[in-house]
């Protein structure tokens, strides 16, 4: 089933065209890659795809509406998107990981960060850890987990692997596996990483604003 659809998606910033014409097509539980060019307006669709940024002309269709006819909180439940840089909230690893939560008006579930925080390499005692003493792929795994605490249906991840070594980006990847493979959860990730484009199982290539390969 088609979980996201584009059509005719264009993007434009007082003169400049960004984006243009998009046709996209993304089914539930796939993992599609994004690759081209810096400034081929990668940022700017799934951003767009994100609804952190509107599009100026198209149609967005997510589960079968429109994405304007979405609550921006409800939407933002079902689709979540991870920055680049991986950015930390508040002074601990509990601040981040009940952050989820408190957008949402809902109780923190402790016992289910605890055993997120096992999975990824941290200690339960770890919750308290001020996020200054957290190594930069410890940053990263608990802002992944930030964005996973309420199981969104799609993940939208922005180069989250750039800047990373080589076995930080190993395990990242294997985050990404999981949540894909075992959570179910449709993954949109942009990516420069030749290794991560190798292993796309759907790569959609943007070149000038305009999508030239993948979109089905
Ligand atoms: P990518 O992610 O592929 O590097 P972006 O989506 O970040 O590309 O940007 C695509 C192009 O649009 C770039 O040339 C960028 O400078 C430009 N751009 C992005 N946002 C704006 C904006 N708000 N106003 C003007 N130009 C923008
Ligand atoms: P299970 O597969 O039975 O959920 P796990 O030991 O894999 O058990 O995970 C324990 C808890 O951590 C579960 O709540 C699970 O959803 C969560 N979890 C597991 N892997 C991840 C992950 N990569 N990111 C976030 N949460 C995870």
């Amino acid at each position: 089933m088609s979980l996201l659809e584009l059509k005719g998606v264009g993007y434009r910033a007082g003169e400049t065209t960004i984006l243009e014409d998009i046709d996209l097509t993304i089914n539930a539980g796939e993992w599609v890659t994004i690759a081209g060019p810096s400034g081929s307006g990668k940022s700017t669709l799934v951003r767009i795809i994100a609804s952190l940024l509107s599009r100026t002309s198209g149609e967005l269709n997510f589960a079968g509406k429109s994405i304007d006819t979405y609550d921006p909180v409800a939407y933002r439940r079902r689709v979540s998107y991870s920055f680049q840089q991986p950015t930390l909230f508040g002074e601990t690893v509990r601040d981040n990981l009940s952050f989820p939560y408190q957008i949402r008006q809902l109780p923190f579930d402790e016992q289910r960060a605890v055993a997120a925080l096992d999975y990824v390499g941290l200690a339960a005692g770890d919750l308290d850890k001020a996020v200054i003493d957290l190594s930069g792929g410890q940053r990263q795994r608990v802002a992944l987990l930030r964005n996973v605490m309420i199981y969104p249906e799609v993940l939208i991840l922005d180069e989250v692997t750039a800047g990373l070594d080589a076995e930080n980006k190993a395990f990242v990847w294997s985050m990404i596996r999981h949540f894909n493979g075992d959570d179910g959860i449709t993954i949109i990730a942009i990516t420069h990483d030749q290794s991560e484009i190798d292993a796309a199982t759907r790569l959609l290539s943007l070149a000038d604003g305009r999508v030239t390969g993948g979109a089905r």
